[in-house]
């Protein structure tokens, strides 16, 4: 499977199409010094463009010149970098409209990135027409964060009122390197407490234990952690508004400063290259030797915070244009973490060359309790495997129908000789409107049901007419009727308590027939062939397209000729999922039904 990957910047882009079998690039395209002076290459080779010197125009440029190197290649799916999910996202996600909203709506709290972000979506979508688009968020991996890791300690109204948490980044590349840790280390990462440092331009450390981000140093936006090229990561907010009182500085001003001018570049006062910084640092120049002590002291620091946060480490990990190439820094940082089972071999440490063929290397003391490595990291190949999970999840789900979701309201269903008591003898129902199962229709007729505490008026009467009387309510119905009625499937009413209804012309009570339906599946039996299951069968049903993607457990299948695909909630479960009636399912697992009069279903 080939995927095109785009990571589009305000200044830059980055499109390279992989080859998911091999794992490599077949395509590679850089564009920088976008949108004013583009200097654009294809594999290597640069480019000239002539065009207007606008963002979207350029992007189209590249795009169509990606379309014309494929020749006869094909692409299946489109993944794009995108900055910020909000806590809207925390996995990838297949785009559509509803999805491009949100991302320009937290165009608000990544103004640098998502419009950016966004404006790649919609040119690849002009350029590859019905292909699919696939966001793989920077802040996904971190919504498993607890609330104690996220929240500032400020004022909660102001935390509401611009939605202001720690969110991180880089999570892209520490899901990476942690799965591909753990494929290394033969170990399954749900056991493991790892520590990942990704040490590039830009920087961030993040505790993953047992396979979820519960910490992570960049916070609402990547300013805050470590010592990054030219971000100065932690600081105390009080010396922003010390400077500027005494610089008298915008809030734009302050923003450059923290981004462009400080970190590495702003302490040495030479480069944000940490190569230029230890090549300086060992000619005995001050200034870089401060830079680098900053930057490993603060790294140390958090590495020792985050492994009192798990109360443990399994796994250290190095990454990035730094943590993979820098063994001088690997050695800083880990010195004096002895006392937590972190040892180096140095020779290893010294000796490691990363490559694609050879992205990982164990740098730890044979000893040591704390596995240390030094991975490649890979973020456009990272983005193509999660794009290529979610097409072909879509590709399997576009061959097995969704299944359509109605709510179903209070309701009985009645025999030919309790009519005949509450609306008179021979009486005949007269339809109000047809309901989606063929041959069956809401009434016009209602009745009164009363319960030993309160009693619901005009409940509408089910057509046509059945064997058994059966009323059907949801667990808040029975709260406030006053009456204990158990989880069933429809018709099986044995020994369900009975209740009192009132016609327009005469009343009874019930002996049985009171239950709260067990949500069930309507299929017929070529749906059922399609979906591999049969009638009485349990399953799961995901509904994903809702704003709280949720699954119910515990569907039961019912099949008959007589029956139309369709899902049935009652109102309870409808509320509590926020779902509206016509909303779609998927159909996920199947298990054997045990026994049909369980209560508690
Ligand atoms: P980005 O965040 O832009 O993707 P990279 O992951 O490419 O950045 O990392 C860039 C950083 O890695 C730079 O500071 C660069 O100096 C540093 N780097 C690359 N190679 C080495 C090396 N051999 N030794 C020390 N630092 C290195």
């Amino acid at each position: 499977m080939y995927i095109l990957v785009v990571n589009c910047g305000s200044s830059s882009l980055k499109a390279d199409v992989l080859d998911l079998q091999s794992k490599k690039t077949i395509i590679e395209l850089d564009a920088e010094r976008l949108p004013l002076q583009p200097i654009i290459h294809i594999n290597n080779e640069e480019v000239v463009y002539d065009g207007k010197l606008e963002l979207g125009e350029i992007l189209v440029f590249c795009l169509d010149k990606i379309k014309s190197e494929l020749g006869d290649k094909k692409i299946e799916g489109i993944g794009h970098r995108v900055v910020h999910g909000g806590d809207y996202y925390s996995q990838p996600v297949l785009i559509d409209e509803k999805v491009e909203n949100a991302i320009e709506e937290l165009c608000a709290l990544a103004p640098l990135h998502n419009p950016a972000n966004l404006l790649g979506i919609q040119k690849a979508k002009q350029v590859f027409a019905d292909l699919p688009n696939v966001a793989v968020f920077d802040t996904a991996f971190h919504q498993t964060l607890p609330n104690r890791a996220k929240q500032y300690a400020i004022d909660k109204e102001i935390i509401k009122k611009y939605n202001i948490k720690r969110y991180g980044f880089h999570g892209t590349s520490h899901k990476y390197i942690a799965e591909r840790a753990g494929t290394f280390l033969k170990q399954d990462i749900k056991h493991l407490r790892m520590i990942s440092c990704h040490l590039g331009n830009g920087a961030s450390v993040c505790a993953i234990e047992f396979g979820r981000s519960i910490e992570t140093s960049m916070g609402m936006t990547p300013v805050e952690g470590l010592v990054m090229g030219t971000r100065s990561g932690d600081i105390d907010a009080g010396i922003i508004s010390f400077l500027q009182t005494k610089e008298n500085w915008t809030a734009q001003q302050a923003e450059d400063f923290l981004n462009n001018k400080s970190g590495l570049a702003g302490l040495s006062g030479l480069s944000n290259d940490m190569r230029d910084i230890l090549q300086k640092a060992s000619e005995g120049d001050e200034n870089a030797r401060t830079a680098i002590q900053v930057f490993t002291h603060r790294l140390t620091k958090y590495i020792g915070a985050y492994t009192a946060l798990m109360g443990g480490l399994d796994v250290l990990i190095f990454t990035g244009g730094i943590g993979e190439n820098s063994a001088n820094i690997r050695n800083r940082v880990c010195q004096r973490l002895d006392f937590l089972g972190i040892l180096l071999d140095e020779d290893k440490n010294k000796s490691t060359q990363l490559s694609n063929e050879n992205d990982v290397s164990n740098i730890s003391d044979e000893n040591a309790r704390v596995k240390t490595l030094a991975i490649k990291t890979d973020e456009q190949l990272a983005i193509a495997i999660e794009t290529q999970k979610i097409v072909e999840e879509k590709n399997k789900v576009n061959c097995i129908p969704k299944i359509p979701i109605a709510i179903s309201a209070r309701h009985v269903h009645l025999t030919r000789e309790t009519i005949d008591i509450l609306y008179g003898k021979g009486y005949e129902l007269t339809s109000y409107k047809p309901l989606s199962q063929p041959g069956q229709f809401a009434a016009n007729e209602t009745v009164t049901i009363v319960g030993p505490r309160n009693k619901y008026e005009n409940v509408r009467i089910l057509g046509p007419l059945r064997s058994k009387d059966q009323v059907e309510i949801s667990k808040t119905d029975e709260f406030f009727l006053g009456i204990d009625a158990p989880v069933r499937e429809s018709g099986n009413v044995a020994g369900t308590p009975g209740i009192k209804l009132i016609g327009k012309n005469g009343e009874t009570t019930i002996k049985e027939g009171v239950i709260v339906a067990w949500r069930h599946i309507h299929m017929h039996p070529t749906d059922a062939e399609l979906f591999g299951v049969k009638d009485q069968d349990i399953v799961s049903v995901d509904v994903d397209d809702n704003e709280r993607p949720l699954t119910f457990k515990n569907v039961i299948i019912r099949v008959s000729d007589k029956f139309k695909l369709e899902m049935h909630i009652d109102t309870d479960e409808g509320n509590a999922a926020e779902i509206k009636s016509g909303e779609q399912g998927t159909l996920m697992t199947t298990t054997k039904l045990v026994s049909l009069n369980t209560k508690n279903v």
